[in-house]
């Protein structure tokens, strides 16, 4: 670690700290973004028996009627 401070200098070590940490920073933005869309949203009611149904479905998960 020491032949590494000499040889990239503190401006090196500063430059690849600040690399390392707006990486990490980057990858946990990813994964709360991809976490956001995997979770499905209910976003509606079925009108039969009121059980909550997320956008895409077309059918009520709860009692088969068409939505
Ligand atoms: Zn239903």
């Amino acid at each position: 670690m020491r032949t590494f401070l000499r040889k990239v200098g503190l401006m090196g070590v500063t430059f690849f700290v600040a690399n390392a940490i707006a990486s990490i920073v980057s990858l946990v933005i990813l994964f709360t973004r991809s976490r956001r869309e995997t979770v499905p949203e209910v976003l509606g009611r079925c009108p039969v028996c009121g059980a909550g149904v997320s956008d895409a479905a077309k059918y009520c998960p709860a009692c088969g009627s068409r939505l």
